[in-house]
């Protein structure tokens, strides 16, 4: 399948979400990587985001809640490239009310080919690499086929 070329700037749109049990988790991870993410632009779910922008000071982008449809929204950025990478701490312990968006939002990371961190390991290995700090061009499957598949054919 041919690819597309997406840019991804040196100043990156990052979106940053973390269920309920795993928001300490995030905030510290946050918190220790304040300067790093601070010349990016930052986006959060609506409860995630109000606490991020209390403990970093600076602003955040801040959606609707997760389970209110925020997931979805930062779904919607990936595929319109207006979000470049994910950090999303998701409790694999506790079901969600909104686990369908979950779900949805995870496979969108994977479909545009996004960058994605699901675990405080992973988000130290990403935040930490050379590609950050420079211009990246994301590598998305054309798609054209999908768009063009024949559904109604004439006999
Ligand atoms: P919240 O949503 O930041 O509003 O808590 C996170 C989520 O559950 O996806």
């Amino acid at each position: 399948m041919p690819h597309k070329k997406i840019a991804m700037e040196h100043d990156k749109k990052i979106a940053l979400v973390a269920h309920d049990n795993k928001k300490r988790d995030l905030v510290e991870w946050a918190k220790f990587n304040r300067d790093l993410l601070a010349h990016h632009e930052v986006y959060a779910t609506g409860t995630t985001g109000l606490i991020l922008e209390k403990e970093l000071g600076f602003l955040i982008h801040k959606l609707q809640s997760g389970p209110l449809g925020g997931d979805q929204q930062i779904g919607a950025k990936i595929v319109d490239a207006e979000i470049d990478f994910l950090i999303f701490f998701w409790d694999p312990l506790e079901p969600q009310p909104h686990d369908p968006d979950v779900k949805a939002l995870l496979r969108m990371a994977v479909v545009w080919n996004i960058p994605i961190a699901c675990n405080r390991a992973s988000a130290d290995f990403m935040i930490s690499s050379p590609l950050m700090d420079g211009e990246y061009d994301r590598l998305v499957p054309d798609y054209e086929d999908i768009r063009r598949r024949p559904i109604l054919t004439d006999e």
